[in-house]
Parts: structure tokens; C-alpha cells; sequence
């Protein structure tokens, strides 16, 4: 029968009656870029988010762009993030002409181990850029006196941290919160810096007259914001549904492989086993039919674009081993204990192949 690595479908379905009146409304409105959804959109999740004010964009690529734009980080400036994560984070500082500086993770919760950022201050260092990765928040970074910049695009309502200049999230398909296609949101606590995103959002300009700054098109569709405010209800509950999952794979599994250690506000945007005999379970699982994601291979400080930076293997011990030990599971809100029982069976029934 086959079970997909995440079930996007699955999630919204009981919800299509609801989208299908969301999209006929805007149909009848007529009008498709900005307006009552988008600023309803940003309203609610400024509120659920706890934070002054939310700034719709077109991608979570976007919104770490106008992030670091907004802050006026460029050319000659460094930013301090992960080489474990999605290549849009380090992406988009390079975007920004800045020099993305990898730093090493923690072994157990695969995100910016303190220790190493620390290291890789200078004084040219202008941000850090923690990934709350798989949703697992990372840990608080503002004790170094530096602007924390939160690439939450995996870890949407998982609290992160309080003291940061800004949190981006991402509405990609798979991620916790998702559009039915893509979108971008930045919440933030400063007034100047939210108008600034505003403007930067569409071509540096608030009166659509006069152009302040050279800026970006990158809007969220109203028709993505009618949909988000559905999904936006439910994000709590998919959130903990997620959690319960979680907890249930942590049982199922007992300590065949390495799971991932709970934490508070973890989101489990994925369930991340690790093995040393990763690419034999993972084989098993695409023999059986059951969908599996293995992430950052290789990781960014190995990746092509990224070789101007001048960093070769063996420069991060613990990414290196993540990237060639992770293995995630099918999970996502509302994937049934008999799916979960039969991934974990699977993975037995190989792993006692490797071991006897
Ligand atoms: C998905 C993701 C992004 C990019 O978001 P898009 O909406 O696809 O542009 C950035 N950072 C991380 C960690 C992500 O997982």
C-alpha cells in the first residue's frame, strides 16, 4: 500500500470544503495581490506567534533576504548560521553579498552548538542565524551581544527565542504550516524594522509613488492568505499531533536506533532516527514502499556553490556525521499508529540483518 514520507493531502483534506468557500470568495472579490486576507493573514499570526507585528512575503528564502537586507547586512559583513541545514539559509546571506561562517552542531540536537558559534565571532560578524532545525528550537544565542536572526522556516508556534531581532517561516508544502504552494512570513518585535520590511517587500516603497529603496517583489498571494488563516486554526492541534507521533515513534522504536531527544516547544516538523547502518535502513524502507527523507548530504560547506568560502571536508565533525547518519521518518499530523508500527517493523527486520 505504501506510506509517503509526509502526507500534505492527508492533512488538509477534512478541510477542503472550507478552502473550496476561501477560494470561491476570492474569486468573487477580484482581487488577488494585498488586501483583508493578507493583513488578516499577518494579524493573526503576529498574534498566535506572540509577537508586534507579522510581515507576509512571497518564500521563507525571501524573508531571510529581506531580514538581512532590512538590518543593512551586505558586502564586507559576516553571518554566523549552520552548514546542517537547507541551503536557502546560508543562500541568503550570500544573496545579500554578506559571507555566510559555518559553525558546528550540537550531536544530539542537530542544531548550533554555542560553543562553536562563539568561536567564529569577529569583528565583522553582524548576525547569527540559528536554524530551529526538524523543529527542535535552538538554543537562546543572544548572550554574544549580537543581532539573533531565527530561521524558523521548519519550526512555525515552537516558541524560539524571545530576544531576537527577527523569526522567518517558510509555507512551503511540507513545512508544519504550509500554503498550498509558497509563501513567507517575518515576525518581529521592532516598528521601524517592520515598516522597513514592508517597504522592502514591495520595491522599497510604502505610497507606491515614491520609491525609497531598491527593493523586491515578493508578496504573499491573497489566495494563499485565504488558505493560511484556515490552516492557521489548526496549527496548534497539527503541532501536537506531531508531538503525539513523536512520542509514539520513541516507544515503537525503544532503542533500535537513535531518536530524537524531546524537547520543550519541539514542533517534530520531522522525525529524525540517526544509524550508523543509515543507508541499509533507508534501503529497506524504499523496498518496502515507505517514504523517507535523508537531509544535507552534502552539507553547505561542501556544496559547489559555496566553495568560494574555502572550507573542505572535515572542517565540522558533528554536521559531517549527521549528514551521513539522519534519516527521517514518514511523519506529519494525523499518520496513524498502524503506519507508524509498520515503518518501525521495517526497520527491525532490517536491522537485525545488519546484526546477525
Ligand atoms: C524551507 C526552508 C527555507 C526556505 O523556504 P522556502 O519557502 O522554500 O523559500 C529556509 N530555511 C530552512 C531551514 C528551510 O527548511
Amino acid at each position: 500500500m505504501g506510506i509517503p514520507h509526509v502526507d500534505v493531502k492527508a492533512q488538509y483534506a477534512p478541510l477542503i470544503p472550507e478552502l473550496q468557500e476561501a477560494f470561491s470568495r476570492t474569486l468573487e472579490s477580484g482581487r488577488f495581490i494585498f488586501g483583508p486576507d493578507v493583513e488578516g493573514f499577518e494579524r493573526e499570526a503576529a498574534e498566535l506567534l506572540g509577537t508586534q507585528d507579522a510581515v507576509s512575503c512571497a518564500n521563507g528564502t525571501d524573508a531571510l533576504v529581506l531580514v538581512l537586507d532590512a538590518m543593512g547586512i551586505g558586502p564586507g559583513d559576516e553571518v554566523i548560521c549552520p552548514s546542517f541545514t537547507f541551503y536557502a539559509t546560508a543562500e541568503a546571506i550570500a544573496r545579500r553579498g554578506a559571507t555566510p561562517v559555518f559553525a558546528d552542531i550540537d550531536a544530539t540536537s542537530l542544531n548550533l552548538d554555542p560553543a562553536e558559534v562563539e568561536r567564529k565571532i569577529t569583528e565583522q560578524t553582524k548576525a547569527i542565524m540559528p536554524v530551529h532545525l526538524f523543529g527542535r528550537p535552538a538554543p537562546d544565542l543572544s548572550g554574544f551581544g549580537l543581532p539573533v536572526i531565527e530561521d524558523a522556516a521548519q519550526a512555525f508556534g515552537a516558541g524560539g527565542i524571545a530576544t531576537s531581532i527577527a523569526s522567518t517561516f517558510s509555507f512551503f508544502p511540507t513545512k508544519n504550516l504550509f500554503a498550498l504552494g509558497d509563501g513567507g512570513l517575518i515576525s518581529v518585535n521592532d516598528a521601524d524594522l517592520a515598516k522597513r520590511l514592508r517597504m522592502l517587500r514591495f520595491h522599497g516603497s510604502e505610497s507606491k509613488k515614491e520609491f525609497v529603496y531598491v527593493g523586491y517583489n515578493s508578496r504573499l498571494d491573497a489566495m494563499q492568505a485565504a488558505f493560511l488563516r484556515i490552516f492557521l486554526r489548526h496549527i496548534d492541534d497539527w503541532n501536537a499531533q506531531r508531538r503525539e507521533a513523536a512520542a509514539r515513534y520513541g516507544e515503537l522504536l525503544d532503542d533500535l536506533v537513535e531518536t530524537p531527544v524531546d524537547e520543550d516547544g519541539h514542533v517534530y516538523h520531522m522525525y529524525c532516527i540517526r544509524s550508523t547502518e543509515r543507508d541499509r535502513l533507508a534501503a529497506a524502507l524504499g523496498a518496502a514502499d515507505i517514504g523517507f527523507s535523508v537531509y544535507y548530504q552534502p552539507p553547505l560547506h561542501l556544496q559547489p556553490a559555496l566553495r568560494y568560502l574555502g572550507y573542505s571536508e572535515g572542517d565540522f565533525p558533528e554536521t559531517e556525521k549527521a549528514s551521513r547518519e539522519n534519516l527521517c521518518l514518514p511523519l506529519w499530523a494525523g499518520i496513524t499508529e498502524e503506519q507508524q508500527t509498520e515503518v518501525v517493523s521495517v526497520l527491525k527486520r532490517a536491522s537485525d540483518l545488519v546484526t546477525s
